[in-house]
Formats: C-alpha cells, sequence, structure tokens
C-alpha cells in the first residue's frame, strides 16, 4: 500500500471515529494528554525540592514544592477521573455508532449484495477481526498513543533540551551523549518494528482460528444444531476440535512472548547502559558544578521517557500501517454500492385495483454466474388473476418471482407495471403493492402480532383476522396472551415453539395481513405433502379474493384450479393455459411432469 493510501486510509477512519462520538474522541485526546503529563510534575518539582535542600531554603519554600507536588497531581487525576467517567459514557456511544454503522449499511444494500456468498464471507471476516481488535479499536488505540506520545515527547524535548545548552559541560561529552541516544533510538525503533510486526501477526492468525472456533462454537450453541449433535453423539468430537484450537493458539501465544523476549534483549541492555552514561555524565558535571544535584534524575528520567515515547511512537506508526489493511477491508463493506436504478415514480393507488404486470422479453443472469436463470420470457397478467407459475426445480420460477418485485434487475428486457417500466418507481412504493411468502419465509422472535404486522404497533383485531383466514385460529385460541404471545424463548420465556406448518400460516397471515393487490406463494409448502400443499393452495385461492394471486410449485396438482398456468424449463416459459388445455397437448412439458408426478395423487381426492 502506498503511503498517500495509508494517509487517506487514516483519515477516513478519524473521520468516521469523529463522526461516531466526538465526546469519545475529545475525552481520549485530554484524558491522554493530562495522563502523559502527570508523571513530569514530580520529576520536575523533585528537582526543585532537592535542589532547594542542598542550598538550604527554608521549609516554607520546601514545603511550596511539596504542595505543589502533590496538589498538582491530586487536581490533575482528578480532572482525568471526570474526564475518564464522560469517556466511559462516551465509548458505548462510539460501539453504538459503529454497529449502526454496519446494520444501516446492510439495511441499505441491496438484495443481490446480501445473497452474494463472497459479500456475506467478508461481513462475517470484518466482524470477527473487528471482534479481535483490529480496524475500530486498534484506530481508537492508536490515536490513544500518538497524544500519549507527542505530549511526551515534547515534555521531554522541553525538560532536557537545557543539559545541551550547559556550557560547562564539554561539548564531547555531550554529542558521545546524543549519539548513544540516537542509537539507543535506531535499536528501539528496529526492534518494536519487528516485534509489533510479529504482534500483529499472531493476532492475524487468531482471525482466522476465531472464525472457525465461532463455527464450532455455533455448533455447540445452535439449537437447531442441537438434534443432530446429540443423535450422532459429536458432542465429544466437537469439544475436542475447539481443544486443540485453543491448545494451538495457547501455544503460539508462547512462542511468539519468547521470541519477542530475545528480540529486545539488545535494546533493552542499550537502554540501560544510556540511562548508566547519562548518570556518569551528570554526576560528573554536577561535580564540576555545571548541573545541580536536583537535576540529575530530571534528566535521567526525562531522557528516559523521551525513549520510550519515541519508540512508542514507532509501535504506533506500525500498528496504524498494519490496521490500515483492516480498515481498507472494513471500508471495503461499507462502499460496497447499490447499484439498482432508484426511480421516483409513485405507484399510483388505484381504488380499482387495475394493476397489470408484463415481462417483456426477459432475460437474467445472477450476479458472478454466466449462465442465464431466466431467457426471453414474455408474459402478462393483470390484478384479479390467478397465475400458477409450475415447473421443475431449477426451472426459474423464484427468479421470476424476484425479478417482479426488484429484488434484481433484468439482465435484459424490461418488467412494466401499468405499462411503465418498474425501474422507474419508488422502490419502497414499488414493494408496497406485492405480499410474498417466500419458500425460505423467515418470523421472528418478536410477539405473533409484531410479526404478522411487521411492525410494532398493529390493529389486534385485524391481526386476529388474518390468522383465523390463514388457519391459525384454533391455535390462537389456546394461547393465553393471543398475539402478545412471543414466538420463540429466545427473549420470553412464555414464547411459544411453533411447528413448520403453523409457521407457514403465520407467514400467509403476515402476507394477508399487509393487505397488498399481489399475493404471491412460492412454495411455502416444502414441508407439507403434495396433499396437503393441493389443499392449502385451493383454500388460499378462497381468501384472497380479487387480489391477484401468483402460485409457485413444482407440484402440478398443486396449481392445477388456476385459469392461467404458465409453465417454466430451463429459464423460458415453454407453455401457457388452462390445466386441461396444458394436459391435452401430449407432447408438452406440463403433460410430461403431470404424467410423472401422478402416481402422487388419489384421483378422488385431486
Ligand atoms: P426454481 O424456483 O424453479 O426452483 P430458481 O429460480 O431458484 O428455480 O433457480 C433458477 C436457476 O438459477 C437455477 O439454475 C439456480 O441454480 C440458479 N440460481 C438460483 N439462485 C441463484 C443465485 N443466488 N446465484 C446464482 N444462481 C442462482
Amino acid at each position: 500500500m502506498k503511503f498517500s493510501e495509508h494517509l487517506a486510509l487514516y483519515k477516513r477512519g478519524l473521520k468516521v471515529m469523529w463522526e461516531g462520538s466526538q465526546t469519545y474522541v475529545l475525552c481520549l485526546i485530554f484524558s491522554n494528554l493530562i495522563t502523559a503529563v502527570i508523571p513530569y510534575v514530580p520529576v520536575y518539582f523533585s528537582a526543585k525540592l532537592i535542589d532547594a535542600l542542598a542550598m538550604g531554603k527554608p521549609v516554607s519554600t520546601l514545603a511550596l514544592y511539596v504542595i505543589l507536588t502533590v496538589g498538582l497531581v491530586f487536581l490533575l487525576s482528578l480532572l482525568n477521573q471526570y474526564i475518564n467517567s464522560l469517556l466511559s459514557k462516551a465509548t458505548s456511544e462510539i460501539y453504538r455508532s459503529e454497529y449502526w454503522l454496519f446494520s444501516q449499511k446492510a439495511m441499505e444494500m441491496a438484495y443481490e449484495s446480501i445473497e452474494d456468498r463472497d459479500v456475506s464471507i467478508l461481513e462475517e471476516r470484518i466482524r470477527t477481526e473487528t471482534q479481535t481488535g483490529y480496524n475500530r479499536f486498534y484506530l481508537y488505540l492508536s490515536v490513544e498513543r500518538f497524544v500519549g506520545c507527542v505530549t511526551r515527547i515534547v515534555a521531554s524535548v522541553a525538560m532536557t533540551f537545557s543539559f545541551f545548552l550547559i556550557g560547562a559541560i564539554a561539548w564531547y561529552l555531550k554529542l558521545a551523549l546524543l549519539v548513544l541516544m540516537a542509537l539507543t533510538i535506531v535499536c528501539s525503533v528496529i526492534t518494536t518494528a519487528k516485534v509489533q510486526k510479529m504482534e500483529l501477526q499472531y493476532w492475524d492468525d487468531g482471525v482466522d482460528m476465531n472464525m472457525l472456533s465461532g463455527k464450532y462454537d455455533g455448533y455447540v450453541n445452535d439449537y437447531s444444531a442441537g438434534k443432530d449433535v446429540r443423535l450422532y453423539l459429536m458432542g465429544d468430537d466437537l469439544a475436542e476440535r475447539m481443544a486443540k484450537l485453543d491448545g494451538k493458539f495457547y501455544e503460539m501465544g508462547i512462542k511468539n512472548a519468547n521470541r519477542q523476549t530475545l528480540l529486545s534483549l539488545p535494546s533493552t541492555f542499550l537502554n540501560e547502559f544510556l540511562k548508566f552514561t547519562t548518570y556518569l555524565v551528570l554526576i560528573y558535571a554536577a561535580m564540576q558544578g555545571a548541573v545541580s544535584v536536583g537535576s540529575i534524575t530530571k534528566y535521567v528520567s526525562c531522557i528516559m521517557m523521551l525513549l520510550g515515547a519515541v519508540s512508542g511512537m514507532v509501535r504506533t506508526i506500525q500498528l496504524v500501517l498494519s490496521n490500515n489493511v483492516y480498515m481498507k477491508r472494513y471500508f471495503s463493506y461499507l462502499d460496497i454500492p447499490n447499484n439498482m436504478y432508484k426511480g421516483s415514480l409513485t405507484v399510483e393507488k388505484r381504488d380499482d385495483r387495475e394493476y397489470y404486470v408484463e415481462f417483456r422479453d426477459v432475460s437474467f443472469k445472477y450476479p458472478n454466474s454466466d449462465i442465464y436463470a431466466l431467457r426471453h420470457v414474455n408474459v402478462k397478467f393483470r390484478v384479479g388473476e390467478k397465475l400458477a407459475v409450475v415447473g421443475m426445480n431449477g426451472s426459474g420460477k423464484t427468479t421470476f418471482i424476484k425479478l417482479m418485485c426488484r429484488l434484481y434487475d433484468p439482465t435484459e428486457g424490461e418488467i412494466l407495471l401499468n405499462g411503465v417500466n418498474i425501474q422507474k418507481y419508488d422502490y419502497d412504493e414499488y414493494m408496497s403493492i406485492f405480499s410474498v411468502v417466500f419458500q425460505d419465509f423467515r418470523l421472528f422472535a418478536f410477539s405473533l402480532g409484531q410479526n404478522v404486522a411487521a411492525s410494532d404497533k398493529y390493529d389486534r383485531a385485524r391481526v386476529e383476522e388474518c390468522l383465523c383466514e390463514a388457519g391459525f385460529g384454533d391455535r390462537l385460541e389456546t394461547l393465553p396472551n393471543g398475539v402478545e404471545t412471543c414466538l420463540y424463548k429466545d427473549y420470553s420465556d412464555d414464547g411459544i415453539e411453533i411447528s413448520g406448518g403453523e409457521a407457514q400460516k403465520i407467514a400467509i397471515a403476515r402476507a394477508l395481513y399487509k393487505n397488498a393487490p399481489f399475493i404471491i406463494l412460492d412454495e411455502p409448502t416444502a414441508a407439507l405433502d403434495p396433499m396437503a400443499e393441493y389443499e392449502v393452495y385451493s383454500k388460499f385461492n378462497d381468501i384472497v379474493g380479487d387480489r391477484t394471486a401468483i402460485y409457485i410449485s413444482h407440484r402440478l396438482a398443486s396449481c392445477r384450479f388456476c385459469d392461467n398456468i404458465v409453465v417454466f424449463d430451463h429459464g423460458g416459459i415453454v407453455q401457457h393455459g388452462t390445466h386441461d388445455e396444458l394436459l391435452a397437448d401430449e407432447t408438452g412439458k406440463y403433460c410430461e411432469l403431470w404424467m410423472a408426478q401422478a402416481q402422487y395423487y388419489d384421483e378422488k381426492k385431486a
């Protein structure tokens, strides 16, 4: 990465941090500034005190220095405590903002990105890196360290500068000390850089292990995996895998610590040697009367603090450079574009519900795929019609629905609502005319009412009505808290577990509650046998009334009641008509599928 890119990333990081919580940034700066200044107070006044003692100054002067030392440190500590209390409040603010930034991004992202495996892997990796300390935490840490190091460097230089101006000390002694200081700094810089690199590599390896460990942990704790884990006695095996991973990380940690100690030896030796030499030079200068006795400890302390601050600075720069790799990944997620064309036309709210949808020569390839999932699809239908979309698995039925609901835009061709390309409509408004129960519909661990209304606020009577229409009435009567009953036990001990069939009824009630002109059932009945699916579909047909219902199934019998059936095969519509018309064409796909599936049905029931 080029230096300019590093700089740009760090600047952007600081901006995000500032926007996250200004209080946090200000408190962080002042708290670290004060923490860095505090040790210099006793160093400065101790020198004054020793000199005053040596010169036989009155007790009042001595007492003043003591009071100043203790008082200033006390006041600064008090101020720091106050700032730290603000900082701890602001910390939760900034972490919340961090969390929101990601959640908001996920909500704003185009559906095609959410479904993209690369995006979900990227998101998971960033989350694990964040938990390991990378990106945001190291960014905050670098600011904290920069403030501390710069303050200490400025204070140390200010307090040692006078030493090099003392004429009575021979120039070659000062030069020798300066050379030794430079040498120690260079050695410390090299060591620090190496140690820091090692440390970061260690944690980087830890990210992969953390991701793996998170997966194992998920298998152990996720109750949906609990059945298989128990039945196949996988508990010991999973525990062993986790223990192995733990042991490996621990071993790596010990090895890393040992290597770091060895690497730091020369630098530690030079540090101590510099301290020793500085003491010698200063004692010699004091004996010559060039410096006061009190200044000896002051200069030695300041020079050592300067060295510490310089190596701290190097460590921080190294940290920023390494962390920028993670910051880049972090921002790459936030920068995922939403390329969906956002129209602004309002969807005409028609009382007569006179809507019609037309697919005009639509073809579609999924992102990252070269194969057409849909090819030259032409179909037109209007509200009030009952349309069935049938075909084998993988023939393109769900893709057809996803395009109609604008979860994706067509690769070629266009989809029209009342003659206007659907891309020109305001996205949210367009969404409002569809209710879909997908194959993999999702209910949430909220109350029944909130699930049906898809909102916190709901019309209780309507929720009950929709649940009854969807066939959940009997079960609803058995629930003491009615629609306020929580689904699942995630957040409530009184939550109820529901069967696959019940979940499906609630999902259908949610679709009814939305009261959209288009209702789509995309095989949400996978768990049901063919006869039960047929019953659900035909019952639903009565419920939807004058709305447009689109039924999708690979089981032809489920949709035979529809007047309008389109048959999908290999991404295209190969037949179109009523059940009888389609069945009459003995060479057609519909007839072929019907014959293949006929064994499932008892002719009398069907
Ligand atoms: P159906 O609903 O008829 O079972 P789909 O519309 O789900 O079929 O799938 C049509 C084709 O598109 C299949 O070949 C399937 O593998 C492919 N496909 C579906 N979803 C994706 C996706 N997210 N990425 C890439 N290909 C997909």
